[in-house]
């Protein structure tokens, strides 16, 4: 049987679609068949890559009252209430979401009063006699104090309470939150499988592949960029002014342009990065060297033959810039030596 996401535009997703992600997904395959789910998972992986529809699969898994088929069938009861977000025993946690209390809903983090309501549903017994599921979407943005809050259920959990904890940022989250769920790592897609998915969800197999080129295997990202015209036009512009620069002389009028897109400055360093990282992967084979047709010769031939060292000090530079930006240097001086470096690992090809 082929994968849903595979099947039809906008049907509902199966947890074969995630077959893909090999370990992950026999591993949570047999803690379904067998029951023998603990009592906390961290699902971390890159943003739009998935997670949150894994943790709605699994919280259907769980909660399935189907008998003798594989969980979650999808269709009980049940797993349908979770699919429309109205199961009495799936509690959502997010910033400014549900369990919310009012003087909270204005503030950026996971506040203690939503993880205090949280400690306190999950207290009482189940509605419908099954597990209780708690999925904590962007769990780094808990606060200190809600963090500590939740530590104290996550040592003693009430018998029959999963939490499903999602990030991607590991590293923003306490260790000793961390040492008590279990990993679930997910990993970028393939890019034909990226591919795949958008064009049979109705894409245009150019638009696909440029987003899949800038995506970084994320499928959440590459239909975000997809329909973004403001975002095509800032890399229209990027390639043009950083990649296509001809000489010294044109460093000042490229920083001077862009000097005062300060809002656009992280973007444009994103933008950068990518354009890099893609001219990496088609030296190292992994990407096709049709990608790169939008790129100046110099470039096209760096990417042909340049030693891995000088794409690593260009990865450097923008990593330069983006610590001298956050360290609030003047930014046109940030972006005339961004662009020196650029020039002069260009000019040796
Ligand atoms: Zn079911």
């Amino acid at each position: 049987m082929k994968p849903e996401l595979e099947r039809a535009p906008g049907a509902a997703l199966s947890l074969r679609d995630f077959a893909e992600q090999g370990a992950l997904y026999e591993g949570l395959i047999r803690t379904l068949r067998d029951g023998s789910y603990v009592h906390a998972y961290l699902i971390s992986g890159p943003a739009g890559i998935g997670k949150r529809s894994l943790a709605h699969l699994m919280a259907q898994g769980l909660l399935c009252t189907a008998k003798d088929v594989e969980k979650p069938c999808g269709a009980c009861p049940s797993c349908q209430q979770v699919r429309d977000g109205n199961h009495p025993d799936v509690l959502e946690v997010r910033v400014g979401g549900p369990l919310c209390p009012s003087e909270d809903a204005k503030k950026k983090d996971i506040t203690v009063g939503q993880m205090r309501n949280v400690v306190r549903e999950v207290g009482q017994h189940s509605f419908v006699g099954g597990c209780k599921v708690v999925i904590v979407e962007e769990a780094e943005k808990m606060n200190r104090s809600a963090a500590n809050a939740f530590l104290k259920t996550l040592e003693e959990p009430p018998e029959g309470t999963v939490f499903l904890l999602l990030t991607d940022k590991p590293e923003m989250l306490l260790d000793t939150i961390v040492s008590r769920c279990r990993p679930l790592k997910m990993h970028p897609w393939r890019d034909e499988y990226v591919l795949q998915v958008l064009t049979t969800r109705g894409m245009d197999d150019g638009l696909a592949r440029r987003a899949v080129a800038v995506c970084g295997g994320s499928i959440g990202r590459a239909m975000d960029v997809a329909g973004d015209e403001d975002y095509w036009k800032q890399r229209h512009d990027v390639m043009q002014d950083f990649f296509g620069l001809a000489s010294r002389s044109d460093i000042l009028t490229v920083s001077g342009a862009w000097k005062d897109r300060k809002d656009d400055a992280d973007a444009l360093l994103d933008d950068v990065e990518d354009l890099l990282r893609m001219l990496m992967l088609v030296r190292l084979g992994r990407q096709d060297e049709a990608m790169l047709q939008e790129f100046p010769q110099q470039w096209q031939s760096m990417a042909a033959s340049a030693p891995l060292e000088s794409f690593i000090n260009l990865m450097d530079a923008v990593t330069e810039a983006r610590r001298l930006r956050s360290n609030n240097v003047t930014w046109q001086p940030v972006l005339e030596r961004l662009l020196l470096r650029m020039m002069e690992e260009k000019s040796k090809w």
